[in-house]
């Protein structure tokens, strides 16, 4: 139901890790390259790039679904 996809300012920037492969992300099910792909630390689950969060820049990286647990359950 949420569309991210509003602004659009980085479509011009799209590259050949972000067009279709191999792979696909377990959060928005886009096929994409193994290389554009991360694994959640939590579940192990494959990410993409686009919908993993790595904010805190600890190289911790969070698919949605368990980002939505850590920030529910640390408040
Ligand atoms: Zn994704
Ligand atoms: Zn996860």
């Amino acid at each position: 139901m949420d569309d991210d996809n509003s602004a659009g300012t980085a479509s011009r920037y799209l590259s050949w890790w972000l067009s279709p492969g191999s792979e696909s992300c377990c959060a928005c099910e886009a096929p994409v390259h193994a290389e554009a792909l991360a694994y959640c630390t939590a579940c192990d689950r494959s990410v993409c790039m686009l919908c993993y969060d790595d904010k805190a820049g600890h190289g911790i990286i969070l698919c949605p679904d368990c980002r939505r647990e850590q920030t529910e359950g640390s408040i």
